[in-house]
């Protein structure tokens, strides 16, 4: 097999079945509406939430009417040992692993740099840089062909704020941010010959819980495109992104941001 081999993900099997997708902080917002695009789009799914058990079960029966298998496992991103029980389970109950869309990810209060504190700084970090990376970490040991694995592809969900830095509201998050873009083109490099292919997308202002109340009304047509835009257009483009037809693409993010 030559290098270039390597980096193809697998056609779909005879029963239309990709295989394996996990999504983390699949329950709510972009990455519940990713799990659905991804189980229309013939991958089985698994999902992670820290919460929202209701949610989550919606999402894997949402999954199930399209005629996938889908399951959803209780796992903080901030815990390490989660994370190694959320792959395993998903793995046991679905199969090999084949994508994983590094997805969940949080705010903090709106404040500016002088006002934030450490406890706010560290819990942040740990949930979307410490988070992302052992996710995508423990992806790359069961995907990767070095180790046994059959390849696949890690998206990651970084944010349009990693550029424009959210002066005055939350430069911590967007540093966090900046922070997956760097993994992403990173680990993109070292793995790029193990069959893995690793991309990211740069959501905008999106129609989710995660804004505080208000914002979105203040914002919402601020971008070029004069709306917010919708959990599902950015799930569209992460299900692009993790899919065969994407297959020269690596170490990229994509910008879904309505042009702002
Ligand atoms: P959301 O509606 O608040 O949903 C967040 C999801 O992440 C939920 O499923 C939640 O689980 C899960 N989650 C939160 N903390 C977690 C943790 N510690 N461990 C495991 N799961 C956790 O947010 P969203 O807007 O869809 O955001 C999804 C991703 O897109 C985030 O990485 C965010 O930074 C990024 N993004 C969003 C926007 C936007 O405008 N919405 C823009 C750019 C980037 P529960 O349901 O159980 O709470």
């Amino acid at each position: 097999m030559t290098a270039t081999q390597g980096l193809t993900i697998e056609q779909r099997d005879s029963t239309g079945n990709r295989g394996t997708a996990l999504v983390t902080g699949g329950s709510r917002g972009i990455g519940a509406a990713s799990a659905v695009a991804l189980a229309a789009d013939g991958w089985d799914v698994g999902l992670s939430y820290r919460t929202e058990a209701d949610q989550a079960a919606r999402v894997v029966a949402a999954c199930e009417k399209l005629g996938r298998k889908a399951y959803a496992v209780q796992a903080d991103v901030a815990e390490p040992a989660d994370i190694e029980c959320l792959f395993d389970e998903v793995t046991a109950h679905l199969g090999p692993l084949r994508a994983l869309i590094n997805n969940a990810g949080v705010i903090s209060p709106a404040g500016r740099v002088a006002e934030y504190d450490a406890a706010r700084l560290e819990r942040l970090l740990r949930i979307n840089v410490t988070g992302a990376f052992l996710v995508a970490g423990a992806a790359v040991r069961r995907m990767s062909t070095a180790s046994g694995g059959e390849g696949g592809v890690i998206v990651n969900v970084s944010s349009r704020a990693a550029v424009l830095g959210s002066a005055g509201e939350y430069v911590d998050y967007a540093a966090s941010k900046a922070a997956v873009d760097a993994l992403t083109i990173g680990l993109a490099n070292e793995v790029a010959k193990e069959g893995i292919r690793v991309v990211g997308v740069r959501p905008g202002l999106i129609e989710t819980d995660i804004h505080e109340p208000g914002r979105l009304d203040r914002l919402g047509s601020t971008p070029p495109l004069g709306r917010p835009g919708t959990a599902d257009e950015v799930a569209e483009a992460i299900a692009f992104l993790a899919s065969d037809r994407a297959s020269y693409m690596t170490g990229t993010t994509l910008d879904v941001s309505g042009g702002r």
